[in-house]
């Protein structure tokens, strides 16, 4: 059936998610799973999102509300911008593919880091679009090489800040040296989608700098509010890139159970505050106890930490899966010898360094 296809599909690398925990149990026989695998926010939904899609599912009959009026508005007020300045998407996924079938000409190109987000790159072979995915650099995006990459037909530079997978950032002094003299023609789209859980003072303040440059942050309601399964993701953008944008969007891409959901989760406070002692917590003691077991890691500042395997990391995922515990191996990032792993409840925490400790010292078998 090839003969069917479009060229560029034939290239396309599947995405290849977290694995699920109801499939680890039918597979494995096992009782009691946890994944720690997708960085998604363990402590459940925001409890008052989780009541407006209660209420909102009663009106599911109808159409959702194609400009996204409330939810704008209110995330407007909150970041002290216009309601212009915001594009919704079906999670930051759908804005990374908005974003380039909106700017990227057959023949211009794309720059980013190896070792990053999967979507960027998906996305743009989808479209045929050329992407170079230039090496970190001690684990973190090396933007001096990433600027000399940059020529005449480069259209879009992803930088996801912090990165996922390694949890490591570009500072506000090292986006700032990089983005002076860098191309009129050329777009920055700064991927904050762990924003929440940032705790050092050089991070970015993006928000400051996207009116007048040419620069598109995404942020999502998957990891801090815990809406991972709704798709629920915005662009803040200047006005008139934001409006291109709209332009190739589908007219109801937000469904009505997630507009309420982020509208509803917007006055979570304190479930963000939980959500963010959480994972701070939980950094401090999967940190100490790697310590302690003489594992290293790369140190983050998002709610995932990237771990030294110390050996194939497939193979470490596999050991691992087998005592109910789930992480991602890092295969298909490129970082052979390292697993990742979502900062979990306590309980979850202990588990994993229980589980970790086991295989180390040679005991594989549950
Ligand atoms: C999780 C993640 C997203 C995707 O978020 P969705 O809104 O769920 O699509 C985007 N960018 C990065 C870097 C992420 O890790």
């Amino acid at each position: 059936m090839k003969e069917l296809v479009r060229k560029n599909i034939l290239n396309v690398k599947p995405y290849v998610g977290g694995k699920p925990i109801e499939e680890t149990k039918r597979q494995l026989g096992l009782k009691e799973v946890i994944k720690l695998a997708s960085n998604e926010n363990p402590l459940g939904p925001s409890p008052k999102a989780l009541e407006a899609v209660r209420k909102a599912a009663l009106g599911i009959n109808r159409y959702p509300d194609s400009s996204g009026f409330y939810l704008k508005r209110k995330l407007a007020k909150a970041l002290g911008v216009s309601a212009a300045n915001i594009v919704l998407g079906n999670g930051s996924d759908e804005l990374i593919d908005i974003i380039i079938k909106t700017f990227v000409e057959d023949d211009e190109n794309i720059v980013t880091s190896d070792s990053t987000f999967l979507e960027y790159g998906i996305i743009a072979s989808v479209y045929g679009r050329k992407i170079t995915k230039v090496p970190l650099r001690y684990f973190k995006y090396d933007l001096e090489s990433i600027k000399k990459k940059i020529d005449k037909k480069t259209k879009l530079v992803f930088i996801a800040n912090p990165n996922n997978p390694t949890g490591t950032y570009v500072t506000k002094y090292e986006l700032r040296d990089f983005m002076s003299g860098l191309a009129q023609n050329t777009l920055l789209v700064m991927d904050e989608a762990y924003d929440a859980f940032i705790d050092v003072n050089d991070f970015p303040n993006t928000a400051e700098s996207f009116r007048n440059k040419n620069i598109i942050i995404l942020k999502t309601f998957s990891k801090s509010y815990g809406l991972a399964g709704l798709r629920l993701g915005y662009a803040v953008a200047n006005e008139e890139l934001a409006a291109f944008m709209e332009r190739a969007r589908q007219p109801f891409n937000i469904n009505s159970l997630a507009l309420a959901a982020g509208v509803a989760a917007l006055d979570d406070k304190e479930f963000l505050l939980k959500t963010r002692k959480a994972v701070l917590e939980g950094k401090d003691y999967l940190y100490d106890n790697l310590k302690k077991i003489g594992v290293s890691y790369v140190p983050s500042i998002t709610n995932f930490i990237l771990v030294d395997a110390g050996q194939d990391s497939v193979g470490l995922f596999n050991k691992m899966l087998k005592f109910g515990v789930i992480v991602r191996d890092m295969q298909q990032y490129g970082l052979n010898n390292f697993i990742r792993v979502t900062i979990g409840t306590r309980k979850e925490n202990e588990r994993f360094i229980k589980v970790l400790t086991k295989i180390l010292r040679g005991k594989e078998k549950p």
